[in-house]
């Protein structure tokens, strides 16, 4: 499949160059798709669009075993800084993170599969707004799977870039691979007053300086330390001017964390650090917003793509999961089959800038490795589950 892949190298850099050249924001994705599913046709995929909001499925073969592999098309609302041929053309809106290099990797899949003797079925799931959620609170993921997306889907798979590892080699690992990620909007009511008479006032800001420690105190005092968590605090607003005591002050933040029963623990650890509102004299309210779950991969798929990686990359290149609890809402496909995301290694003395910089960029022979490892995996799983 390597080789495959590679007589189709030139394809893909160049779609990869020109998504690049045209990046555009989460639920903007409209001129991405057309381009997509105008591929995907061409290559005898049966086609829909409109998916998600601004999604792309792609379809071919019929029944089961059903493989979907899939990719997300949005970029970031950043100033590109890269000194390149392909620099972005439209002005504060850059692929930095890589989903550019993401859907040229899924459409030369797509090329590869297309060529392929199979039984059942491949499906390519084109996602929209992996970073971001709509005014409802919703990203692309979830937002295909309303649309019915994932209906029959036996296996799905994904990849990440991922700059800190060097091209040619990939990270898999079994079970979690992402944090869940979870928004709080807080607001700590009192009673306004005049600067100087603080007594006759409830004061929100001092509240809110004792909300803030106890908010700070839930990972390093009430969590377990063996379960990996973050609690930040993302923006503090309140008052008019030096000498007026607000009646309110808004508080938001993000949590993160790896497994249900720590998402809940948290949660009602935050409402219980805005309760010091009352103890104080005032009040609160506070609503959550439930956003990616944490990524779950199958031991299965895992193994599956370990075994293709060890065969097309040799088994040194293929390394241990880097852990942290960056959030991604291909979490949400997992929970309806089983599956796995892996990292591609897109790194190299050249190419070194982390994602969601202004420069960075990817070492290109990452994309005929990803697009191989995408397609033997269908391949490799439709064979060996034949119904
Ligand atoms: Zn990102
Ligand atoms: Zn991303």
């Amino acid at each position: 499949m390597v080789n495959k892949a590679r007589a189709i190298h030139q394809q893909l850099i160049d779609w990869r160059r020109d998504f690049h050249m045209h990046p555009e924001l989460g639920f903007q994705e409209t001129r991405t798709a057309a381009k997509v599913a105008g591929i995907l046709e061409q290559l005898g995929y049966r086609v829909q669009r409109g998916v998600g909001r601004t999604g792309v499925i792609g379809d071919l073969g019929n029944g089961n075993p059903l493989v979907a592999i899939r990719a997300d098309m949005d970029a970031l609302p950043l100033q590109e800084t890269n000194d390149v041929p392909y620099i972005s053309q439209n002005v504060g809106v850059m692929h930095a993170c890589g989903h550019d290099g993401h859907m040229a990797m899924a459409l030369g899949a797509a090329a590869l599969l297309s060529t392929e003797k199979m039984t059942g079925a491949v499906r390519f799931l084109f996602q929209p707004s992996e970073e971001v959620a709509d005014e409802e609170g919703v990203s692309g993921a979830p937002r295909m799977i309303q649309d019915g997306a994932m209906e029959g889907v036996d296996l799905v798979i994904a990849l990440h870039v991922e700059p800190t590892t060097p091209a040619g080699a990939i990270r898999i690992v079994s079970g979690p691979a992402s944090g869940g990620v979870d928004s709080w909007f807080g607001e700590i009511i009192g009673k306004g007053g005049h600067g100087a008479h603080p007594h006759h006032s409830i004061d929100p800001f001092y509240i809110s300086a004792h909300v803030i420690m106890a908010l700070n105190g839930i990972v390093s005092r009430r969590l377990d330390p063996f379960d990996p968590a973050v609690v930040s605090v993302g923006s503090i607003n309140g008052g008019f001017t030096e000498n007026v005591i607000p009646e309110r002050v808004k508080i938001t933040g993000t949590l993160r964390f790896k497994e249900k029963r720590v998402q809940e623990q948290i949660h009602k650890e935050i409402r219980r650090a805005f309760e010091i509102s009352r103890t104080l004299g005032g009040d609160y309210v506070l609503k959550f917003e439930i956003g990616a779950s944490p990524m779950i991969n199958s031991p299965m798929a895992s193994e599956l793509i370990t075994q293709v990686a060890i065969d097309l990359l040799g088994k040194q290149n293929v390394l241990p999961w880097k852990e942290e609890l960056g959030a991604e809402d291909f979490g949400s496909f997992l929970e309806l089959a089983p599956g796995a995301m892996f990292a591609l290694g897109t790194g190299s003395d050249k190419f070194q800038c982390l994602l969601h910089n202004p420069d960075f960029d990817m070492d290109e022979g990452c994309l005929l490795v990803g697009a191989a490892i995408l397609a033997e995996s269908a391949i490799r799983f439709l064979r060996t589950n034949r119904s």
